[in-house]
């Protein structure tokens, strides 16, 4: 049976950091989904369909993984899709208490699907996709920190050029 992981998040937008847990969590499974998730309720930069469209601009020369989006409780996306692990990253012990709670509720909910937590790789720990829109708001250069494609649509969303 081929080993299946999920890696959700919010994407908005993904980063350089985002990426390296992609990279890595599709060494260690057959096949990585990265779920984008569809919140309405969340204020976001980028509408899902783009956020979606940029991963996969992001991930199409690694085989093995896969972009799609799910709205709801992550735990029924991962039982329609007869997931095996969740993949999370870590940064900083800023982001543990969250995703130790995450990671033991979803247990909760089901007990045959593992949290994995991969600790970033540490010239990424300080990049988030918040930090890269306030950055990107003043004109700072986002370039090393999110892959091309994304630092131009970045720019091109807040200024209205690339
Ligand atoms: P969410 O809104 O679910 O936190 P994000 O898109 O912000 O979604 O993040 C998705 C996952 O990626 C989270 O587990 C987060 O901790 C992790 N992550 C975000 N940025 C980095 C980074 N620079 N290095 C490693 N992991 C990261």
């Amino acid at each position: 049976m081929e080993k299946i992981a999920v890696y959700p998040g919010s994407f908005d937008p993904v980063t350089n950091g985002h990426l390296d847990i992609i990279k890595r969590a599709s060494k260690l499974f057959d096949r990585l989904i990265v779920a984008v998730l569809h919140n309405s309720s969340k204020d976001s930069l980028f509408t899902f369909e783009e956020r979606v469209n940029l991963l996969k601009e992001v991930v199409k020369d690694i085989d093995n993984v896969e972009v799609d989006c799910f709205t709801g409780l992550l735990i029924d996306y991962c039982n329609n899709k007869k997931v095996n692990a969740i993949i999370r990253g870590l940064r900083a012990v800023s982001d543990f208490e969250y995703e130790l709670q995450m990671a033991q509720m979803n247990r909760q909910l089901n007990r045959d699907i593992e949290t994995v937590i991969l600790t970033t790789s540490t010239k990424y720990s300080f990049i988030s996709s918040s930090l890269i829109k306030e950055v990107g708001k003043h004109k700072g250069d986002i370039s090393q920190f999110v892959p091309n494609n994304v630092s131009k649509q970045v720019y091109k969303k807040l200024h209205g050029r690339e």
